[in-house]
C-alpha cells in the first residue's frame, strides 16, 4: 500500500545528513562541553558552532540563544521567567485564544500564583487585531505572547505590527515560532520580537532539543537550577548530539528555504482547490493567503475528523484532527472552536502537513482517497442532512 505521511506539523524525519553529523558525538566525541580538556572543548566548540547557525537564521546574536528541550520547554521559560523577573512591575500577561497549549497553559498555571491573562479573540481566518493587543495594555502588562503561525490552521500573524506596539509601550513581546522557524524567513529585528521559542524536530532536527532566543539584556529568572550552563539561563549538562543537530537543520533550512517555500505553496493550493472542487461542505480553516505553505485545514461538515483520519490511516494517508479523542467524547480543538464554526463544522477538522518529501503523485493519492472516503461516512452518519 502507498504511504503518505502528511503530518510533517506533528513532527518531521530528522534529515539524513542531520543524523550523519549527529552520529560522531554519540560515540567518538562524547566529552561534556563544561570539561576543560581538549575532549571536553572540542564539543564546546561544536555546540557553539550550532549556536551559531542557528543564530544566522533568526538574524540574532549568539549569545542570544539559549538551549532547551524543546518548543515547550522555551515558551514555558519565556513566559514563567518574564513574569517572575518582572513582577515588581505588574502582573498582566496579553495573549491569544489560539496558542499552543505550552503558552496557554503556562498562563493558565501563571493565574493560580496571581498572575492575571487577558485571551484575545481571533477573526473568523485566526487573525489577531493588532488594534485589540493596544486596547488591552494595562500599567500592569508586563508580556505579550502571540505566535506566529498557528500549529492547527497556519495562519501567519501580523508580529511586526504587534512587536512595534509592544516596543511603544516598552512591553516584552513573545512569540512561539516552533511552526515557523526554517520554514519561512524570520529576522528578530525587523519583527521586533524581544524573545522567539523555536523546536528542532519541526524543521527535519531530531527531537528533544529547541532554543528560546532571548534579546540581549532581558534577564529571565531560570526554570532549571543547577550548574552554570547556557550563561547560568538553563542549567543541565548540553545535549551535543541534539544541539549539533539543531545547527545542521538550521544550516539546510536557510539554503533550501525558498525553493521550499514555493514548491510546498504549490503542492498545498493544489490540495486544497482538488478538495474543495472534490467534496461539498467543505471549508478552508485558516486564513486563505497569510498561512503556513505546507498547512491545508478543513472542515468536513457532518463527519467527525477523528472518523476521517482512521479512515485514512488505513488507506496509508497519515494526517491529523483537531479533535482530540478524551474519555469517550470528541473535543473540539479550542483552535477551531475561536473560529467560531457552525456546530456541523466543529468536530470534523483535518490537518495535513505537507514537507520536504511531498510529491504531487502524493496530493494526487490524497484527491483520490478521501472524497471516496466522505461519501462512506456522510452515508453511514446520522449528522447528514438528507437533501
Ligand atoms: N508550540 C507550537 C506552535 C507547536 O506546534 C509545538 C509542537 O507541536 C510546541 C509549541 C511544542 O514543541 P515541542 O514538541 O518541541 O515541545
Amino acid at each position: 500500500m502507498r504511504q503518505v505521511y502528511l503530518d510533517y506539523a506533528a513532527t518531521t524525519p530528522t534529515h539524513p545528513d542531520v543524523v550523519k553529523e549527529m552520529l560522531p558525538y554519540f560515540t567518538e566525541s562524547f566529552g561534556n562541553p563544561s570539561s576543560i580538556h581538549a575532549c571536553g572543548q572540542a564539543n564546546r566548540k561544536a555546540v557553539e558552532k550550532a549556536r551559531a547557525s542557528l543564530a544566522h537564521l533568526l538574524g540574532a546574536s549568539e549569545e542570544e540563544i539559549v538551549f532547551t528541550s524543546g518548543g515547550t520547554e522555551a515558551d514555558n521559560y519565556a513566559i514563567k521567567g518574564v513574569a517572575f523577573a518582572q513582577k515588581h512591575r505588574g502582573n498582566h500577561i496579553i495573549t491569544t485564544a489560539i496558542e499552543h497549549h505550552a503558552v496557554l497553559d503556562t498562563c493558565h498555571f501563571l493565574e493560580t500564583m496571581g498572575f492575571k491573562t487577558t485571551i484575545l479573540p481571533v477573526d473568523r481566518y485566526g487573525m489577531v487585531d493588532p488594534d485589540n493587543v493596544r486596547r488591552a495594555i494595562t500599567p500592569k502588562t508586563i508580556l505579550i505572547s502571540v505566535m506566529m503561525a498557528n500549529n492547527e490552521i497556519g495562519t501567519l500573524q501580523l508580529i511586526a505590527d504587534i512587536g512595534r506596539i509592544a516596543k511603544e509601550k516598552d512591553i516584552y513581546f513573545h512569540t512561539d515560532a516552533v511552526q515557523t522557524v526554517g520554514h519561512l524567513p524570520i529576522n528578530v529585528n525587523s519583527l521586533g520580537v524581544d524573545l522567539l521559542s523555536l523546536s528542532a524536530h519541526k524543521f527535519y532536527g531530531p527531537k528533544g532539543i529547541g532554543a528560546l532566543y532571548v534579546r540581549k539584556g532581558i534577564k529571565l529568572v531560570p526554570l532549571i537550577h543547577g550548574g552554570g550552563q547556557e550563561r547560568h539561563r538553563r542549567a543541565g549538562t548540553e545535549n551535543v548530539p541534539g544541539i549539533v543537530g539543531m545547527g545542521k537543520a538550521a544550516e539546510i533550512a536557510e539554503k533550501e528555504m525558498e525553493e521550499e517555500e514555493i514548491r510546498l505553496t504549490r503542492l498545498r493550493d493544489k490540495l486544497i482547490a482538488g478538495l474543495t472542487e472534490r467534496i461539498h461542505n467543505i471549508q478552508l480553516n485558516g486564513h486563505p493567503r497569510k498561512r503556513l505553505p505546507n498547512n491545508v485545514n478543513v472542515s468536513i461538515a457532518f463527519i467527525e475528523g477523528e472518523a476521517i483520519c482512521l479512515s485514512l490511516d488505513m488507506e496509508g494517508i497519515y494526517a491529523s484532527t483537531g479533535s482530540a479523542c478524551s474519555s469517550g467524547s470528541l473535543e473540539p480543538s479550542h483552535v477551531i472552536m475561536a473560529l467560531k464554526p457552525p456546530p456541523e463544522m466543529m468536530r470534523s477538522s483535518m490537518r495535513f502537513s505537507l514537507g520536504k518529501w511531498t510529491t504531487a503523485e502524493d496530493i494526487d493519492y490524497v484527491l483520490e482517497v478521501l472524497p471516496r472516503i466522505v461519501q462512506k461516512l456522510r452515508a453511514m452518519s446520522p449528522l447528514t442532512k438528507k437533501r
